[in-house]
């Protein structure tokens, strides 16, 4: 095989494609690569079929026919993405393509008959289970695309399960055991029943069987097979059996077969009558471990039976057990894995000489949550379901690379869910497993058809290893689950080394000590204890992983709450600070209009332009000066008129009437001089009076403007005293918030001292829930900062 590096899904599909070119070819036209290893063991990878549905005729009137589905040739189809399917969107965004090229084992269209399908899938696993080998086969596909349909068929189309009981009962031939007297018990080993036992077995078969009418035997209604002869007439022929019963050798054959259902990792058996009544409540069954890594079912139910009519009334019952439960819970059976068994015993004598098994697992839907509509317990139940599928994907995908990569051993995860888990025997080389994947071809499921075709893809290259010597000889036990002792030995195995069922099982299940001997007693003492050890170790382990992360988680809340606190008080500060900024804006604005206002207000009545008033002045300082020089011009005429008067009393003694007459002239024209000069004086006294008032005024006016801006500073002192006090207040969370810091300081700390201390004086006893409790109780209890500060006080002391 060449290799070409690839990334992503396109080298998935290019190595299957360039994988399925070298791959041999059989003539039966399945193929897979087949390998013969030295020793005789078997190598090849996991055979994947596809089987694609027809459509319905509701389907074809929806049109759902859109092409999506074309089938090149027996091994190869192509997927075309339809309009409006996620694919396309994808791939027209340039993201992925709208074709995917994949290629299977076999390819069965919608022509291929339920016989077509068994002859070329599952003849090899059969003659290997009739030759003592296990077998695994499940169908996987999304609800609704032909998986029910494939594994047991309807009464026309029996599917392969009724088929695979028909051939099974036709290579025993007559060559039954009847003896139900040997059951097979936990995975591998078989049981060897007392009389008693014997007993319960055959009522509780007949009471099943009772409750199964006749005419609603599927099989049997049908009219293709008759009750006596258990054959299929029309479709089966000799070559289904691949091993030749004349072959078979001397023995006798037993076949058992059990049924059973997971639902949301709850493990149900569906041939259990209890449930028939309406009020029982469905006991779950656990999933345990045999000993020798092989995971079985406790307690579920096997069923010996006799003739194919007999399985067919079984699978009816467990079915209508299926839709019962499934109807009760108001969910759809679709959502279940359920999964029929088979167990071939060869009888020689009354010696178990070997077991296989086979199982038919019908596998939940595959469709992924979102298309669901899943609320609280439905998403929880839908969870568990695409669970136990992604485990399986998971697995698969782990044993691939397992494979490619031998040097690197990966971990696969089978015991994650019990359907991995009761599949790991199979897988990991105590059988061949093959998958059946059903598809439907409707445009409006693309998507998700699409995905189990990736699906698909990646199981087709699980490598399975399938060694050739017969698997071992099962061990008979007997009622007490203890070996049958043969010659003092079994199979070269000690008989110590065999663990009875009860013993196998975890130490919550009860068993009745108090019939064991001493010697068992004190092993099992032994063991328990040792279990213990490593239980407590786990827990602690697991405790102090929990206390890590609680704290981890707690002081990453407290950081955050923290951070989240500092941030409001910024922004609180910021805003305040721009409140208060405004606020004093507003008010600066006020006041200035207010005084504007005022002052406006008086200037209307008491305006006097400058101009006016400085000219006003202007002619008060000359007129002032004007006075002063009538002042003084006065005082001269007054002591000119004295020296007048001194002339004219001269003049008497020696009179001239000529200089008398003149004199008199004169003294009119001064004294009208003067009276007009004083009456001027008057009226300019009385303007400089005028004018002194309106300044007076005008002062006044601007005393009330002055008291009134006097006012409004002492009401923005207030206001600027309330902004400091904000400030201080500010000042006073910020400096708690630094408190609060040291207080985390001193919390991470004692978290610190905690997680240190827990592993030394670890509180096992009191539980790991207490322990929880007490990890998520205790800061508030007992704040670190306070007990911090004892720690102090003592060391002070
Ligand atoms: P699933 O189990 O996957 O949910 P079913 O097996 O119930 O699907 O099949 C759904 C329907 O399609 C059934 O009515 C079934 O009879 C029918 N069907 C499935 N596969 C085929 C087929 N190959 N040929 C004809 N009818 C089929
Ligand atoms: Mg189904």
């Amino acid at each position: 095989m060449s290799t070409v590096k690839l990334t992503g899904e396109d080298s998935i599909n290019m190595q299957l494609v360039d994988m399925d070119m070298t791959c041999n070819v059989s003539p039966a036209g399945t193929s897979s690569q087949q390998t013969e290893l030295p020793g005789g063991a078997e190598q090849q990878t996991m055979r994947v079929y596809l089987r694609v549905r027809p459509f319905s005729k509701e389907e074809l009137c929806d049109q759902e026919d859109q092409g999506c589905v074309v089938i090149e040739n027996n091994q190869t189809v192509t997927l075309k993405a339809p309009k409006g399917s996620a694919t396309m969107k994808s791939s027209e965004k340039g993201v992925g393509t709208s074709l995917h090229k994949f290629s299977f084992s076999q390819i069965f269209g919608q022509e291929m008959t339920q016989s077509d399908l068994y002859e070329d899938t599952v003849k090899s696993q059969m003659s290997g289970f009739l030759d003592g080998k296990n077998a695994l086969i499940f169908s996987y596909g999304v609800t609704n695309a032909g998986k029910t349909y494939t594994i047991q068929g309807t009464p026309k189309e029996p599917g392969i399960l009724p088929r695979v009981l028909d051939a099974t009962f036709h290579y025993i031939g007559g060559r039954l055991y009847e003896g139900m007297d040997l059951k097979p018990y936990l995975r591998t080993d078989a049981q060897h029943l007392d009389p008693d036992q014997v007993k319960q077995e055959r009522s509780a078969k007949a009471s099943i069987l009772a409750s199964v009418k006749d005419e609603c035997d599927p099989i049997r209604a049908s009219g293709r097979l008759s009750s006596s002869s258990t054959r299929f007439s029309l479709s089966y022929n000799q070559t289904v059996l691949a091993s030749d019963p004349t072959k078979a050798g001397s023995g006798q054959f037993a076949l058992w077969v059990a049924f059973f259902e997971i639902y949301n990792e709850c493990v149900y058996d569906l041939l259990q009558p209890s449930f028939c009544s309406k009020s029982k409540k469905r006991a779950a069954l656990r999933v345990c471990d045999d000993g020798a890594g092989n995971a079985y079912v406790k307690d579920l139910r096997w069923i010996n039976i006799q003739t194919v009519g007999e399985a067919s009334k079984l699978l009816q019952f467990g079915n209508k057990n299926r839709s019962a439960a499934a109807t009760k819970m108001n969910q759809s059976s679709s959502r279940s894995h359920s999964t029929f068994t088979m167990k071939l015993l060869k009888i020689d004598g009354s010696t178990v000489e070997r077991i296989s098994e086979f199982s038919l697992c019908d596998l939940a839907g595959s469709e992924r949550c979102n298309k669901t509509k899943t609320f609280g317990e439905r998403l929880k139940e839908a969870g568990n379901i695409n669970n136990s599928l992604l485990i399986l994907g998971k697995c698969i995908s782990a044993l691939r690379n397992h494979q490619t990569d031998r040097m690197k051993s990966s971990y696969i995860p089978f015991r994650e869910s019990k359907l991995t888990k009761l599949f790991q025997a199979v897988f990991c080389g105590k059988g061949k497993a093959s998958m059946i994947v059903n598809i439907n071809q409707c445009a409006s499921t693309y998507d998700e058809t699409l995905h189990v075709m990736k699906f698909s893809a990646v199981a087709k290259q699980v490598v399975q290893l399938i060694p050739d010597k017969s698997l071992e000889s099962p061990c008979l036990v007997g009622r007490d689950g203890k070996p049958l002792v043969r010659n003092g030995a079994i199979a070269g195995r000690a008989l110590e080394s065999y663990l009875s069922e009860e013993e196998l099982l975890d130490e919550e299940d009860e068993a009745d000590m108090s019939l064991l001997p001493q010697d068992d007693l004190v092993n099992i003492i032994e063991s328990l204890r040792t279990k213990l050890l490593a239980e407590r170790r786990r827990n602690l382990v697991q405790e102090m992983e929990i206390r890590k992360e609680m704290g981890d988680a707690m002081l990453q809340q407290l950081m955050e709450s923290e951070e989240l606190r500092i941030r409001q008080i910024a922004e609180q500060k910021e805003s305040n600070q721009e409140k208060l900024e405004n606020t004093f804006e507003m008010y600066k604005d006020a006041i200035k209009e207010h005084a504007y206002q005022c002052a406006m207000n008086n200037l209307e009545d008491d305006y006097v332009p400058l101009d006016e008033f400085i000219a006003e002045q202007e002619k008060v300082e000359a007129l002032k000066r004007k006075v002063s020089e009538l002042d003084t011009l006065t005082s001269s005429v007054g002591r000119v008129l004295c020296a007048v008067l001194t002339v004219d009393q001269s003049c008497q003694t020696q009179p001239s009437e000529a200089t008398e007459a003149a004199g008199e002239d004169r003294c009119k024209r001064l004294n009208k001089e003067k009276c007009a000069i004083e009456k001027m004086c008057e009226d300019k006294q009385q303007l400089i009076l005028s004018l002194e008032k309106r300044l007076m005024e005008l002062s006044e006016t601007l005393q009330k403007i002055r008291d009134g801006f006097l006012e409004k500073s002492a009401d923005l002192e207030v206001l600027q005293r309330k902004w400091d006090d904000q400030t201080q207040s500010m000042d006073d969370i910020l400096r708690q918030s630094v408190e609060k810091d040291r207080e985390i300081a001193s919390l991470k700390a004692e978290l610190a001292k905690h997680s240190q201390k827990s592993p030394v004086q670890p509180k096992t006893k009191r539980g790991l829930l207490a322990n929880i409790r007490e990890a998520v109780t205790s800061p508030r209890n007992s704040s670190p900062g306070r007990k911090l500060r004892k720690t102090v006080k003592t060391a002070h002391n």
